[in-house]
């Protein structure tokens, strides 16, 4: 049964100024409950000490900070990254990651509970879609995990579940709750979104202007490869994807990410590299290699032998090559390994 309540998390700054407004309260009350509630992580409206007793009353009549709780939290004894099995209201689950690394800490964040675009090698994508996250969903991942992490989270990605760009206003709202000075204050470059190549939202992420980072998950040079494990370039194929991406770094004159999952036998040849090598050129960007974790029957990760000779051929490219081996692989925690399909109540 859904809550009758009003669910505050789902609110952004402007729309609680309004909220407290119209029960006859001044719109900076509204700014300082946002702060309680994700600067100061605060769940008890009876905690809010600068709030008058006439509006937390209101408040605890009217209105819910409920919106999901950690249901299990499974640490990497070699690598120290942490996968939260967080449960939502509606009995669903979703999966968030906190990777701490020698100078950084990066939360890996879920956009939607699986993903409708099917990519092959992907096991968030065997999943299907089962719903969209609300900005609020989204945020209070990182309240989560941000009481949990001994350190400062330095980085937030959206790279866990489901595909951001398909869910693209909830996780703007989002992404300005963890920017907004008076929610996290993160710095925008600080926070990443990676798409799978949704052409329209890119050119819309761009036309708004939104400073937060884009990532872009190429994983094929060519287009029959990339249909093949990635059906959403069948709708828009690798040009339209990169005019997309060119006008993305021209119009915001920011670097973008491509993204390249290395899979053995299917983009991992030394001419695969060359062409990547001339498609990226044609970007203001850096690559992230990415060697496949296995998930799914039927691709491989490349031996490290391969690996060494596919990036060894991306030498002289103009733009910086990066290898990320994922972290937290022996807890199903690394990139593509997010499922929560065994745990969704029906
Ligand atoms: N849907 C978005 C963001 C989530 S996936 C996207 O596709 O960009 C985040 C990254 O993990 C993508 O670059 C995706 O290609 C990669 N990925 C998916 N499954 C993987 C796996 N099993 N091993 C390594 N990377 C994987
Ligand atoms: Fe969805 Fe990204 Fe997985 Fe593709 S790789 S199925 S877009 S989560």
């Amino acid at each position: 049964m859904s809550d009758p309540k009003i669910q505050l998390k789902n609110f952004s700054q402007s729309e609680l100024e309004d909220w407290v407004k119209s029960r006859g309260h001044k719109a900076f009350r509204g700014r300082q409950l946002f702060q309680w509630i994700w600067q100061k992580g605060i769940m008890e409206f009876s905690e809010m000490t600068n709030l008058s007793k006439e509006l937390i009353q209101k408040l605890e009549q009217e209105c819910s900070l409920e919106l999901s709780s950690v249901s299990q939290i499974q640490t990497s004894e070699s690598q120290g990254t942490s996968k939260f099995l967080i449960r939502l209201n509606d009995g669903k689950f979703v999966e968030t990651v906190l990777i701490p690394e020698m100078n950084r800490v990066t939360v890996c964040l879920s956009s939607q509970i699986g993903c409708a675009l099917d990519c092959d090698f992907c096991a968030t994508g065997k999943m299907g879609l089962k719903r969209n996250l609300t900005s609020g969903e989204i945020a209070d991942q990182l309240l989560h995990v941000r009481r949990f992490s001994p350190r400062p989270i330095s980085n937030i990605v959206y790279m866990g579940m489901g595909e951001p760009f398909q869910n693209y206003d909830q996780v703007i709202r989002s992404a300005n709750i963890l920017h907004s000075d008076l929610g996290f204050s993160h710095g925008a470059r600080k926070i990443t979104i990676s798409t799978s190549g949704l052409v329209p939202k890119i050119m819309q992420f761009a036309e708004e202007g939104h400073r937060y980072k884009l990532a872009v998950s190429l994983n094929a040079s060519e287009d029959n490869s990339r249909s093949q494990i990635m059906p959403v370039n069948k709708k828009w194929d690798l040009d339209k994807l990169i005019k997309a991406c060119q006008h993305y770094t021209r119009t915001s004159s920011n670097m973008l990410t491509f993204e390249y999952v290395l899979l053995e036998g299917v983009n991992d040849s030394v001419e695969d590299a060359r062409r990547l090598m001339k498609l990226a050129g044609r970007v203001f960007c850096k690559l992230n290699v990415i060697p496949y974790n296995e998930v799914t029957a039927g691709y491989a990760r490349p031996s490290k032998n391969r690996i060494s000779t596919f990036l060894e051929a991306l030498n002289r490219a103009k733009f910086p090559v990066t290898v990320r081996w994922s972290q937290g692989d022996d807890i199903d925690a690394a990139c593509g390994q997010l499922s929560t399909a065994a745990q969704q109540e029906e």
